[in-house]
């Protein structure tokens, strides 16, 4: 470790779309600040997903204020590699103070002095704020259900690149939110047997009367939503901007000779067994994209919009004989499954940072983003505010909340009484009158 110690007023921790958003705030409300990022600016977005990953809202949407992406429709997906251009790009316009390359290992509160102390693979620094934007997707988690000793390729979502890295063989993907569905259907599309287990999900319709369904949940107020509903925790979104975007259908899915399967129980002896719950939760999933679909009529109506009529849009097709008789289990080895994908979801590690802004169940405690530790902040976490938080759109308007507090507390900080003022007017002026003396 160098001896090498810099002093900062805050110090941002990532360089994701969280960290440049953060970063653009900070600038603008003139904070001095660095953002330390391991690897490169928007790496998630460069090397942490699959192949032909695209954008799930359209490059209008998809976005921060200040830029469009450029060269492409705004009803475009735009690609990985383009989002992460677009994040460089975006921080070029303010200069953003990013280093890149330098892992932050430690933050402690100093015992003895306001701010942190940080340690970091390139020094140590001392920072009176720190805001944590490593993002909310950073251990893919497979979970313990998966059978620990087998034949069978396992890997998580996040190393599945494209079909090619797969061997010979059927594929089971268990999870069908937005990774687990598209994959799903890369694989199938590539010419593999597919077993898709679905669990229970959300599916918008990708468009509806000529609107996206992010513009749907904009003017719907479904964004801003400040609470999930009951119920809803472990609901995942199946959407996809794949091949131009098109709506999630799981019967489709199945038409083009995908199995699906219900929520994966467990495994034993190499066969895996699946919950009875496939007809209840694809239910489920038609539901709430039927009420999509009436509540995006309601106001059409209501504010009286000329928007083309789709009543297509309702046709649900027939259920599949995989849904009207579920397998409820699977022999691996028999049905010639080579490899299982656990589009699962991931988890957070801040064990490296020592303060206390944790819960009992190791989550941040914080309101808006501003921790129960004074000077520690978060951004980029779903539901940090709202629905939107941990997504590009939303992330955006978090961290301008985070950066007006800092602000905020800083001008607090900086008060000085009239003794403090008076003090610091004669140390100023003293050198004036020293020279005035000769
Ligand atoms: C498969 C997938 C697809 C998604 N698609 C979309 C989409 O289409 N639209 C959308 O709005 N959202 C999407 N999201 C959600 C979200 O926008 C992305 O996950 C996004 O990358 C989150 O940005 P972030 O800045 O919060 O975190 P990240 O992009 O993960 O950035 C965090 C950064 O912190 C760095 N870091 C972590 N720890 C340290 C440390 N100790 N020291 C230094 N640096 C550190 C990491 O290297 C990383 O670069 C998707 C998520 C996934 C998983």
């Amino acid at each position: 470790m160098t001896t090498n110690k810099t002093k900062i007023d805050t110090l941002v921790v990532g360089a994701g779309q969280a960290g440049v958003a953060m970063s653009e705030h900070l600038s603008r409300l003139g904070v001095p600040h660095l953002v330390l990022e391991r690897k490169r600016i928007a790496e998630a977005w460069r090397t942490g997903r699959w192949d032909s990953l695209v954008a799930n809202g359209p490059a209008w949407h998809d976005r921060f204020p200040g830029l469009e992406f450029e060269g492409l429709d705004p009803d475009a997906f735009a690609g990985k590699d383009q989002v992460a251009d677009y994040f460089e790009a975006y921080a070029r316009t303010f200069n953003a103070p990013i280093r890149t390359g330098v892992d932050v290992t430690q933050v402690v509160r100093n015992s003895d002095r306001p701010g942190f102390t940080v340690q970091t693979s390139d020094g140590v620094i001392e920072a009176q704020q720190v805001v944590v934007a490593t993002g909310p997707f950073q251990r893919p988690v497979i979970p313990p259900i998966a059978v620990q000793a087998s034949s069978v390729q396992q890997m998580h979502s996040a190393a599945y690149r494209n079909p090619q890295q797969l061997p010979e063989g059927a594929v089971l993907v268990v999870g069908a939110g937005s990774s687990g569905v598209q994959i799903a259907d890369e694989l199938q599309r590539a010419g593999k047997q597919v077993y898709l287990s679905v669990g229970a999900h959300d599916r918008p319709p990708r468009a509806y009367r000529n609107r996206d369904f992010c513009w749907w949940l904009g003017v719907l107020g479904e964004w801003d939503a400040e609470t999930m509903q009951p119920g809803k925790e472990h609901v995942t979104i199946a959407v996809s901007g794949a091949r131009g975007g098109h709506t999630v259908d799981f019967r489709k899915l199945a038409q083009q000779g995908m199995t699906l399967v219900g929520l994966t129980k467990g495994f034993d002896n190499g066969v895996v067994s699946f919950e009875a719950n496939l007809a209840e939760n694809i239910a489920r999933g038609d539901e709430n994209y039927l009420a999509l679909l009436d509540a995006a009529d309601a106001y059409i109506a209501r504010n009286g919009l000329n928007l083309p009529e789709e009543p297509q849009a309702r046709e649900i097709l027939p259920d599949p004989q995989c849904l009207t008789q579920p397998l409820l289990e699977l022999d691996l080895a028999k049905a010639g499954v080579s490899t299982i994908i656990w589009a699962t979801g991931y988890s957070v590690d801040y064990s490296w940072l020592q303060v206390d802004a944790f819960k009992d169940n190791g989550k941040p405690k914080h309101q808006r983003g501003v921790s129960s530790e004074p000077g520690v902040y978060f951004v980029g976490l779903p539901w940090l505010s709202r629905r939107g938080s941990a997504f590009i759109w939303g992330v955006w308007h978090d961290a301008k909340h985070v950066a007006d507090h800092i602000v905020k507390q800083r001008t607090y900080l900086n008060y000085r009484d009239a003794s403090q003022r008076q003090a610091e007017h004669q140390a100023s002026s003293q050198p004036v009158s020293l020279m005035g003396a000769r």
